[in-house]
């Protein structure tokens, strides 16, 4: 079996997500005590959040591209960053390694895009609300344009974020607010939501929004599968 690498930490609270995915999806496939063939770099996140505070997202992709290094050289045959956020720096990683980097902004749009849907609003972080990248790479890859939620509600998903769920807190509180934030949207045309952070499965159930869910987590652990049990990555086709 190939070998998947992580590259996680960021919040260590959805790398434990994509470890019980990657697991689960393995024995599902072949039974018995099988188990996916992982290697994990839990990064530091408190340095990772300060690069993203201060702007350095030059600092943030020497610091990925050098966990994708390392975990190549300890026999990754495949490398995924485990944020959405981090995807700004994903084209740097990817070209630190000559293993394959399957792409979380690609991955959904392509469920996305399969659904029939078109115009899904991006829960998330500001980073990946408000760069660019994402919905820049989503148009691109599949002419998919997310819609973004509006300024309150922007702040009000990545306090969230990084408040709440990154340090493990999972409130009724909060989900009944980012379920109000998902009315919203859908008021202003949205056909279906991403769980753009890799933490806000933790949250939300993507079956319950009232609106079709894209859970990027279980997305991006179920392309990392693909790729090791089938040889599959859509990316090089
Ligand atoms: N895991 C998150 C994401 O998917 C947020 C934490 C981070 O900034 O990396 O964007």
């Amino acid at each position: 079996m190939k070998t998947i690498g992580l590259i996680g930490g960021m919040s260590w609270e959805s790398s434990a997500v994509y470890y019980r995915l990657l697991n689960e999806a393995v024995r599902a496939a072949r039974g018995g005590l099988a188990s996916a063939d992982i290697l994990l770099h839990s990064l530091e996140f408190e340095r990772v959040v300060a690069f993203q505070k201060d702007g350095r997202w030059d600092l943030a992709a020497r610091h990925l591209a050098d966990s994708a290094r390392r975990l190549e050289r300890a026999g990754a045959d495949c490398i995924l960053i485990c944020s959405n956020t981090m995807h700004l720096v994903a084209p740097e990683v990817a070209a630190a390694v000559s293993v394959p980097l399957i792409d979380i902004i690609a991955e959904t749009g392509r469920a996305v895009r399969a659904a029939g849907l078109s115009r899904p609003l991006l829960l998330a972080t500001r980073y990946t609300m408000e760069h660019g990248f994402y919905g820049d790479g989503m148009e691109a890859a599949h002419g998919i344009r997310p819609l973004v939620p509006n300024e309150k509600d922007r702040a009000l998903l990545h306090g969230i974020i990084f408040d709440e769920l990154c340090k493990g807190n999972v409130s009724d509180a909060s989900r009944f607010r980012v379920l109000d934030v998902i009315a919203r949207g859908r008021e202003a045309g949205a056909d279906s939501v991403i769980l753009g952070c890799t933490e806000i499965c933790l949250l939300l159930d993507p079956a319950a929004l009232g609106l079709q869910g894209f859970d990027s987590t279980s997305i991006h652990a179920a392309a990392a599968i693909a790729f090791v049990l089938e040889g599959k990555h859509e990316a090089e086709e």
